[in-house]
């Protein structure tokens, strides 16, 4: 691997809520299994499936009741986030015995950089077995094991390759390219939805290859033409993921420092109505987890202050609850923010409203994605997030912000206004 000599893993683990409510209880390891987010009601999601309910024909996202239909002896478990939790870091504690840079990606997903501790162990496909039966020994989870010279290579080559060979472990070559992912169809790109396959299908581009090939500018004129100017980011990043460029370090997710992020907001007059301050919350709930996105941090504790403008007499309250889990994802902390809001809320008009997040998780940091449905509300938020970083704070808005209670047009013109 000439360009680059890094080795780096991608290890994912498979079904991996199963997997763990299966280690937990050898009586499901012979039995179809699926977690299920709403275990009560047919048309509950499926959060994981075991790879004997797989093999049935069901897929994780599906609907309870469809599965049900497909396989009648299936056995439904609720999620215990907290255990998955506890299993993950337990893994990653393994990782960080064969390197000490190890990346969360998601719950399930782990970047390895293992370019200076691979001579201990062999060559690389011998390193991530010996991980591979370490990890399953300890933990009863089956990891995959994608492997190249930068991390977009990798993910890519686990996604195609090593979640569905034999060994469970792929090496991507980049001299091979061509021969190998580039006659993938689009579709199986990531960050490629169905949306978008269908649109570069339009463009005449069915492989990723047929991507990887067409000229960076050629390619932003095209997307450009059917979204607009900001799609050049867009163009940009699909390019370089076909191509494989990618020189971005794998960084361990521990960050010193900050014990909690909080903002706060005078209003422009009193609010009294609830819708008013919802908007407010909302904004609030916006601008605390753009930051812990932005630092990796995810919460547990949220605080919720409301005061009143009355010298004599101060009105309103600062009350905290401990979420039933750690996140940094907008909707989250706006749902637990209202849920203070409206327990502690006694009516009064409100003139400065604070929120916080503290308690964040000490060990590693975890972009602890929860379920499917958080999943992507987290990718769509950290892509507002890269849009507001480069193009300004205005350039998306919550729709609830254009009402007239909303103060992140205003504060979006306010450079350096100190809200930030
Ligand atoms: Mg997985």
């Amino acid at each position: 691997m000439p360009a680059d000599n890094r080795t780096i893993f991608l290890a994912d683990c498979e079904s991996f809520y199963a997997s763990v409510e299966k280690a937990a209880n050898p009586a499901l390891a012979h039995k179809p299994v699926v977690v299920a987010g709403d275990s009560e009601r047919r048309s509950g999601l499926i959060l994981a499936a075991c790879p004997l309910a797989k093999a049935r024909g069901i897929a994780t996202a599906g609907r309870l009741g469809d599965a049900l239909g497909k396989c009648p002896d299936l056995v439904i478990v609720k999620p215990r986030m907290q255990l998955y939790i506890d299993v993950s870091l337990q893994i990653t504690k393994i990782y960080e015995t064969y390197s000490d840079l190890v990346e969360p990606y998601s719950i399930d997903e782990q970047f390895i950089d293992v370019t200076g501790t691979l001579h201990l162990f062999g060559d690389a496909r011998m390193t991530a077995h010996k991980i591979q039966q370490h990890i399953l020994a300890v933990t009863g989870v089956y990891t995959r094991f994608g492997i190249s010279d930068c991390k977009v290579l990798a993910k890519l080559a686990c996604d195609n390759y090593a979640k569905k060979n034999e060994s469970g472990i792929y090496v991507l070559e980049r001299e091979g390219l061509g021969d190998s992912l580039w006659q993938l169809p689009i579709g199986r790109m990531f960050m490629v939805g169905n949306r978008m396959a269908n649109h570069f299908l339009r463009m005449g581009i069915h492989t990723m290859g047929d991507l990887a090939r067409m000229p960076l500018q050629e390619l932003k004129r095209k997307l450009r033409a059917r979204f607009g100017r900001n799609a050049d980011v867009q163009a940009e990043v699909c390019w370089r993921i076909a191509n494989g460029i990618d020189d971005s370090p794998v960084i361990t997710g521990k960050h010193a420092g900050e014990k909690s992020v909080g903002h706060m907001m005078t209003l422009p007059r009193e609010y009294a109505a609830r819708d008013e301050i919802k908007v407010i919350i909302l904004e609030l709930c916006e601008l605390v987890g753009r930051r812990c996105r932005s630092i990796d941090r995810l919460g547990r504790t949220l605080s919720l202050g409301c005061y009143g403008a009355g010298f004599k007499r101060s009105t309103g309250f600062n009350r905290q609850m401990t979420l039933p889990y750690s996140t940094y994802v907008t909707n989250d902390l706006y749902q637990y923010a209202l849920q203070l809001f409206d327990r502690y809320w006694d009516g009064s008009p409100v003139r400065r409203v604070g929120l916080s997040l503290s308690g964040f998780q000490e060990d590693g940091q975890y972009q602890l994605i929860l379920d499917d449905h958080r999943e992507r509300l987290g990718a769509l938020e950290a892509a507002t997030d890269s849009l507001k970083d480069k193009y300004g704070d205005d350039i998306i808005i919550r729709a609830a912000s254009k009402s007239k209670a909303g103060q992140a047009v205003d504060r979006a013109s306010k450079l350096g206004g100190h809200y930030r």
